[in-house]
């Protein structure tokens, strides 16, 4: 049974497989997270198959980077975690910064995403775009975690 303390919003963040490779750079997250007053409520580290990766991007489909994504996303271990914060979820996404690295190194360099961020793929790290998202991907990544919702 998770824990959170009363109040606070959740969101999924995943750090993405280049990331979790590199100890300097999940380090540098990982402090970015706590520096910023996020509660981490849960953490694990796990590999996704192509099959899970597939079902958790099935909204892009059709996209050209779908299979690419996929692949990438199933090529090493990834960090998912529930944060905790009051308006996690925009504060979260601010933090990541837009999706878009190679826009993104030159607009919000400070951002987890302009200074992790290799390519528009391999963009570092994932957070929930809406309470909705967070409750579904919360629920993928952490099923035992029924006592949160
Ligand atoms: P997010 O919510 O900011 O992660 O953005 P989206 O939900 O739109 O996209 C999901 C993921 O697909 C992103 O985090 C990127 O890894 C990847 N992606 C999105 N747009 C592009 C693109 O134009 N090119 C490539 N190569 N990957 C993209």
């Amino acid at each position: 049974m998770y824990v959170v303390p009363k109040g606070l919003q959740l969101t999924l963040a995943i750090i993405k497989p280049h990331v979790v490779k590199a100890p300097h750079a999940l380090q540098g997250v990982n402090k970015a997270i706590l520096d910023h007053g996020f509660t981490v409520v849960a953490s694990k580290t796990i590999s996704l198959s192509e099959n899970q990766a597939a079902s958790f991007y099935i909204e892009h489909k059709d996209r050209f980077f779908y299979q690419r994504l996929v692949n990438f996303m199933a090529s090493g271990p990834v960090e998912v975690k529930i944060l905790a914060k009051e308006d996690a979820i925009k504060e979260w996404r601010q933090l990541l910064g837009p999706t878009k690295v190679f826009r993104t190194i030159f607009s919000d360099p400070e951002s987890l995403r302009g200074e992790y961020g290799l390519t528009d793929t391999r963009n570092a790290v994932h957070g929930s775009d809406s309470e909705e998202s967070a409750r579904k991907e919360i629920q993928f990544f952490f099923p035992e975690a029924t006592n949160l919702f």
